[in-house]
């Protein structure tokens, strides 16, 4: 093999496209920053889906024109202009319509309603079973008896709300090494926490017990502790 390296470094450009890749770069870089500052968002740590996408597109259009020779930057501020337009049109119908906002971003949905799974949400995946237990520690729930509410916001992210102390219950513990201790086999008489759904029962010893409510069979047994924040 012999490869052709002025090509890999260079592509067919002469060296002296470096000085115009060294001209385009900070004016699509401002232009970014100053689009972005445009569309009023304060941050980027909660994005829903268009607004993602209204990111990507941005990005794409800057680093194109960047070091692109064949896209003129004229072009990419236009695609700039658009997506700001665009973008702001879509934020006026989502305050102006609710079926749109619903179609753009969708809607909170619950997950954890009065400390019990909601079933039919956890099925429809809209979020992985370990994503939603890696968010729950992340707020620092290390067993599910501690959650009365759990809410996922239509940015993704998860809004939860706890039992006071002396109301929490015996539930799932969601601590890795404890959580990965799920079995088939119950050994001992207790309470035990379905892995699936968390929802508890008194259980004899026993191999391959459906849960009532959702037929898994794999069981951890339940811990009661409080939330330490
Ligand atoms: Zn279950």
């Amino acid at each position: 093999m012999d490869f052709d390296w002025h090509k890999i470094f260079f592509s067919d450009q002469e060296y002296t496209f470096f000085w115009e890749i060294l001209f385009r770069t900070p004016i699509m870089f401002l232009a970014v920053v100053l689009v972005l500052r445009f569309t009023g968002k304060r941050g980027v740590q909660q994005l829903s889906i268009f607004e993602m996408v209204m990111i990507i597109t941005l990005g794409s259009a800057a680093g194109d024109s960047m070091f692109y020779d064949d896209v003129g930057m004229l072009h990419a501020l236009a695609v700039f202009a658009l997506v700001l337009a665009v973008y702001r049109i879509i934020i006026w119908l989502i305050t102006k319509f609710e079926w749109f906002e619903f179609l753009m971003e969708g809607k909170p949905i619950y997950i954890i309603r009065e400390g019990k799974m909601c079933l039919d949400e956890l099925n429809s995946k809209e979020l992985g079973s370990d994503e939603f237990l890696g968010a729950l520690r992340g707020q620092h729930v290390d067993q599910m008896g501690q959650v009365k509410y759990a809410v996922l916001e239509d940015t993704g992210s998860l809004s939860v709300f706890y039992y006071p102390d002396e109301e929490v219950l015996p539930g799932l513990p969601i601590l890795p090494d404890e959580y990965e201790s799920k079995s088939t086999i119950i050994s001992k008489p207790g309470l035990y926490a379905c892995s699936k759904c968390a929802r508890t029962y008194q259980l004899e010893p026993a191999v391959d017990v459906p849960c009532e409510v959702c037929k898994n069979r794999e069981w951890v047994a339940a811990v009661h502790r409080k939330r330490v924040s």
